[in-house]
């Protein structure tokens, strides 16, 4: 983590996606380090216990790729955009185990994700929900485990430089909606963070010391005593709280519910917003070891929910 210079709000957002477990999507413009965040995750990811390592081990053993070097590390698959569904979530007369099934306990990483083919994208939602995928043969039926954590990455327009102080990006409106409307809402319902990565200005760069704020191993320290918590608390990391978990486990303090009635009205969050918004406080509380979240840790996690704000063209300028 100390390799990536600046982005501390998108290093900030891919702890606290570590401690919870949460799915999330990079927003910005090539060259901005969008893959490189998504490759350290795994750096700060807790360790695999034994019986996780074993499951993995046993998928990538199906595929003839385990070999004993990777006994015990985090799958992290990076499919590319012009893979098939098969590819994707398994397949074949003999079914055999696709990307997300070769990540079970570890990181999906979808770079430029809008140009994914639709379809593609569509057999991911009920894995994303179940940690599991059923492929029906005709021969034979096979269900793979499918637990993994996704990381997706997208530019804000067709040409990725959507505003870009240089000012050279021509995409129309009507392009950039198109661009953005080949991510279903069901998908995106499934990513509770959104999180912006701007380019960052070259001056900056060369001001910032190499390297750059706290290491892998600190951060993975801070992310699984605030996973422990969580556990703790629920038997499970908090991405996979159900709703009536939330309303049980995501209690605010007092200013919290006041900034959250607030947020309701001005920012028209839908209820699934709503529980995503609370889950992420929940592990932003957590990463801070308090009982309850603040309005402090509400306002954080409003901040990771990008594309449910203002219409992109009018916020074009924060990009
Ligand atoms: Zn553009």
């Amino acid at each position: 983590m100390r390799d990536v210079r600046g982005q501390t709000h998108a290093k900030r957002a891919l702890e606290i996606a570590a401690a919870g477990g949460h799915n999330l999507l990079f927003i910005g413009p090539p060259g901005a380090g969008k893959s490189m965040l998504a490759n350290r995750l795994l750096g700060i990811l807790p360790p695999l216990q034994d019986d996780e390592a074993l499951e993995t081990c046993a998928i990538h053993s199906l595929n003839g790729g385990f070999t004993l070097a990777r006994w015990r590390q985090r799958p992290f698959r990076a499919p590319h955009h012009t893979a098939s569904a098969v590819a994707l979530v398994g397949g074949g007369s003999q079914p055999r185990p696709g990307e997300i099934s070769l990540a079970h306990h570890g990181v999906l990483f979808l770079d430029e994700l809008p140009e994914f083919d639709r379809h593609v994208l569509e057999v991911l939602r009920e894995p994303l929900e179940t940690g599991s995928v059923v492929i029906s043969r005709a021969a034979r039926q096979a269900e793979f485990p499918a637990r993994f954590q996704l990381i997706a990455a997208m530019n804000p327009c067709p040409c990725g430089y959507l505003g870009d102080q240089s000012g050279r990006c021509h995409c129309s409106e009507d392009r950039v909606r198109a661009y953005r409307a080949r991510l279903s809402g069901p998908l995106l319902d499934r990513i509770d963070m959104h999180v912006e990565v701007p380019a960052v200005p070259r001056a900056l760069l060369l001001s910032r010391p190499s390297p750059d704020g706290d290491d892998s191993r600190t951060i993975q320290r801070r992310v699984q005593a605030a996973r422990d918590r969580a556990l703790a608390r629920s038997g499970c990391p908090n991405h996979a709280l159900t709703n009536k978990q939330v309303d049980a486990y995501c209690v605010l303090d007092e200013d919290g519910r006041a900034l959250l009635e607030q947020s309701i009205e001005r920012l028209g969050l839908s209820a699934r917003a709503y529980h995503r918004i609370l889950k992420v406080a929940r592990t932003i509380g957590d990463l801070a070891g308090v009982e309850r979240p603040s309005a402090e840790h509400l306002s954080e996690a409003i901040q990771y929910r990008r594309l449910d704000r203002q219409p992109i063209i009018q916020a074009a300028t924060q990009f």
